[in-house]
């Protein structure tokens, strides 16, 4: 089983959807399940809506799932199974306060020391942590042993006691860590393999632990994706437009290309332009490269002119909603185009009213002569009859006729672009 967890706290970037991708696909090839599972126990940073926007955006793409659980809904259980612990003294009530903690971890810091926390409160006898007044968290007690797991991409990974510290699992207001509501809704969920970015490496020995501690036996095995570098080599933050999923298809690129560069992006693959479902057949997980993949837009605007070029034609000219069938011209104005932002202002262009600039009088003569003209099939034919027909030659032939078929002096060859134009051309000298 597998799962893809967001917490619904911003908008969704590239990393997030990738994970997404990447679970999605091997719960495909394994022929086992795919959970959604909403983590919102943040409720200071969960923002209203931002769970279904992540449904609709997976829907987009494509990305079904059988199981949706909300985190939060599981309160109760990790309530229990964190006393369950205290019971078995297996974690302990904590009293110190921030104040203190703060001190110590300053002072570890001055004496260039790691933090780790010292132990105080678990010397504490018999605290009967469901009467108690005083404010508390639940620490569960670090392992006696390292932790390992297995990683699809790393390799095996071990942690020792210390990196692992006794760390909180239950805060004052007694809502679960992430740590602990992610270990337990796992373990509850029967998850079998957890495909995340490893900016996740260092919770998973404690979730490790605290499934262990749980006396939970099955095996979970991990994928810890490399980061996603912006195009300075830095790491992509959040904040960057380009890192946002909602942004790249605002931007015009479509969910297609989206998800092929991401699965291309630090991979192995046997071709370069493929579908999700192309995928099935071939991704492996332990292909995925070892190092920080580089996020780069142009690549992804290529992937993009691709995609558009394989999209049925019927389904072009909806999105180009311009209600005529000019699928074929836009697939060849992807040359210079690669947004479906940029195609639709190209066609828009093309078939509103034009700015004849320095050529008034030569495009009137033109459109007048082509309004009626029987248009031959190739574009020397064509040229050589309305050249005779208008006597108009070189410059005053060539820059008005580009603008009365695409409002622009500059674009493709006419003589490529004829035989695409070609349908319209009779309607557009009556623009
Ligand atoms: N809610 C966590 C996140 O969005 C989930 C991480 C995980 O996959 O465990 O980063």
């Amino acid at each position: 089983m597998y799962r893809f967890a967001p917490s619904p706290t911003g908008d969704m970037h590239i990393g997030n959807l990738r994970a997404a991708i990447f679970n999605y696909i091997c719960s495909k090839q394994d022929k086992s399940g795919f959970v959604l599972r909403i983590e919102d126990t943040d409720k200071i940073r969960n923002i209203e809506g931002k769970d279904e926007e992540i449904k609709e955006l997976l829907k987009l793409f494509g990305i079904s799932w059988q199981y949706l659980y909300i985190q939060s809904e599981n309160l109760n259980f990790h309530q229990k199974m964190a006393l369950k612990l205290v019971s078995e003294k297996k974690a302990f009530a904590c009293f110190c306060t921030e104040e203190e903690l703060n001190q110590k971890k300053e002072l570890a810091k001055k004496n260039n020391q790691p933090y780790r926390y010292d132990g105080t409160c678990e010397k504490l006898k018999d605290i009967d942590v469901l009467n108690c007044n005083k404010p508390f968290v639940i620490r569960l007690k670090k392992p006696q042993n390292n932790i390992g797991f297995k990683d699809l991409i790393k390799g095996n990974l071990d942690f020792k006691p210390d990196d692992i510290d006794s760390f909180v699992i239950l805060r004052t207001d007694k809502t679960p860590t992430y740590n602990f509501a992610c270990a337990v809704d796992d373990m509850l969920e029967n998850i079998t393999c957890i495909i995340r970015g490893e900016d996740h490496v260092s919770n998973t020995p404690k979730q490790e632990h605290i499934r262990k501690s749980l006396n939970y036996e099955k095996e979970i095995i991990y994928a810890h994706l490399p980061i996603i570098l912006n195009e300075n080599g830095v790491k992509m933050s959040k904040r960057e437009a380009h890192s946002s999923v909602k942004w790249l298809l605002e931007y015009g690129i479509l969910p297609d290309a989206i998800i092929n560069y991401l699965i291309l992006l630090g991979n192995k693959t046997p071709c370069e332009i493929f579908t999700l479902e192309e995928a099935f057949t071939w991704f492996d997980i332990k292909k995925i490269s070892k190092s920080p993949a580089r996020f780069d837009l142009k690549k992804l605007l290529q992937i993009n002119r691709e995609h558009i070029k394989r999209m049925p034609n019927a389904k072009l000219n909806e999105i180009l909603d311009l209600n005529k069938d000019i699928a074929e011209l836009a697939k060849f104005y992807t040359q210079e185009s690669s947004t479906l932002v940029e195609l639709k202002d190209k066609m828009k262009a093309i078939f509103s009213t034009k700015d004849y600039k320095d050529f008034k009088e030569e495009c009137l003569i033109l459109k007048e002569n082509l309004k009626n003209f029987n248009l031959p099939q190739n574009y020397e034919d064509f040229k050589e009859e309305l050249m005779k027909r208008t006597n108009l030659k070189g410059k005053k032939f060539f820059m008005p006729l580009r603008i009365v078929l695409t409002g622009n002096v500059h674009g493709p060859e006419l003589s490529d672009l004829y035989i695409y134009i070609r349908p319209f051309i009779n309607d557009l000298a009556r623009i």
